[in-house]
């Protein structure tokens, strides 16, 4: 019997990433570089409660766009804190 390949995977993580370029668009005056982006990422990710899901290994994942209409307003609010945090004290 062959064992699936399934992982866990915060779902979150995704979504930040995926919706990053978006709110960053709407502050052209932060800076961002990867260190700013990655400061940002981590800022958010810690403020939203995580959304673990098992994935398997090449799986299509089908489930994004709900969940991403479930949870965009909360990843948008968080980014865009985390967006005003950084931009008053980047770390370079
Ligand atoms: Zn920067």
């Amino acid at each position: 019997m062959s064992e699936m390949k399934v992982f866990l995977k915060n779902y979150m993580e995704d979504m930040v990433w995926l919706l990053l370029d978006d709110v960053l668009q709407k502050w052209p005056e932060v800076c961002g570089c990867t260190v700013c982006r990655h400061d940002i990422a981590a800022i958010a990710l810690n403020s939203l409660q995580p959304r673990y899901v098992v994935r398997e290994q090449g799986e299509v994942y089908s489930k994004v766009s709900v969940l991403e209409a479930q949870y965009r307003a909360d990843v948008y609010a968080a980014l865009t804190k985390a967006i005003l945090l950084v931009q008053r004290k980047p770390r370079h």
